[in-house]
């Protein structure tokens, strides 16, 4: 695919589709040098680094705006990328526009995060401004033009940006599945549950292998560390509370009961073993079901 040379006197080409545009907003790129080809001298130092202005044609600003919208709405957007938010978000837009794709949903930053992530790289890499910076293409000269918007677009090019759409739409469309701990028959050391749910891409972080002795977990008085697995929401409390004990398993005891409740009582703890404590037993379907009595205690402390 060449570009179409044309008359280009006082315009510019648009940075991303490579039409010829009346120039508003310019944007200058730098070139460190021209990719050398085949037959022909490579260029004189002097001549290595050249400028090349472009501009933003009508549908390309329109993009702009479009991507500018979304990051002024959703400030966490420039919180986590920085400066270069909207040119990252902009780039999404512009790759879905070469292939043709409607925009998926970005309703949060969370989702617009995501979309930055899979598509911005695509858009980026297929932008006429790519001909020129960081390099030169052996054959770009400063007054070529394309005839249509994004003609100079390879098709390996649009099909990378289908597959990062791809990618994006079964990232943001994945249900949670039962995810088994790491050893099989084994449950969590703190709570005993033996799966949880979670998305299919987080399965491998699910589970955080530790290590802790049965003592502290409320079994026999041993030195002996063991090697087990905790559950996110027992690894949560292993994390406020900094060590594997009595009190991480009170605080996973409330977090999995769903209560209000910052602390329980002595009657209420009476007993309380971690399930790595209690060798012999199979994985618990549900959290801390080890233990007698937890619906009830959870009844109680509604
Ligand atoms: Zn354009
Ligand atoms: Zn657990």
């Amino acid at each position: 695919m060449s570009a179409r040379i044309m008359d280009a006197t006082d315009t510019l080409a648009c940075l991303w589709c490579g039409v010829d545009a009346t120039p508003g907003r310019i944007e200058r790129f730098i070139s460190l040098g021209r990719r050398p080809a085949p037959g022909r001298p490579r260029l004189a130092a002097d001549q290595r680094s050249e400028g090349y202005d472009m501009t933003w044609c009508p549908s390309c600003w329109e993009r702009r705006q479009e991507a500018l919208a979304l990051v002024s709405a959703h400030p966490a957007v420039s919180r986590v990328l920085g400066d270069v938010a909207l040119h990252r978000v902009e780039s999404g837009l512009n790759a879905l526009e070469l292939i043709g794709a409607r925009r998926p949903r970005m309703k949060s930053a969370r989702e617009i995060l995501r979309f930055v992530d899979f598509m911005s790289q695509a858009g980026m890499d297929a932008r006429w401004a790519a001909r020129y910076a960081p390099f030169t293409l052996a054959d770009a000269q400063e007054d070529d033009r394309n005839e249509t918007r994004w003609e100079h677009v390879t098709e390996r090019q649009r099909q990378a940006a289908r597959d990062a759409l791809a990618a994006l739409l079964a990232r943001a469309t994945e249900r949670p599945m039962p995810t088994p701990c790491p050893v099989e028959t084994a449950g969590c050391a703190m709570c005993g549950v033996g799966s949880v749910y979670a998305p299919p891409s987080q399965a491998e972080h699910v589970w955080t292998p530790v290590t802790f002795t049965a003592s502290a977990l409320g079994g026999r008085r041993s030195p002996e560390r063991q090697s087990g697995h905790l559950c996110p929401t027992c690894q949560l409390a292993h994390e406020e509370v900094g060590s594997i004990g009595p009190t991480a398993m009170e605080r996973s005891l409330i977090l999995h009961l769903g209560v209000r409740r910052k602390s329980l009582t002595a009657t209420e703890l009476v007993g309380l073993k971690g399930w790595a404590a209690m060798p012999g037993i199979g994985p618990n379907e549900h959290p801390w079901h080890h233990i007698e009595d937890v619906e009830q205690l959870r009844e109680s402390l509604a």
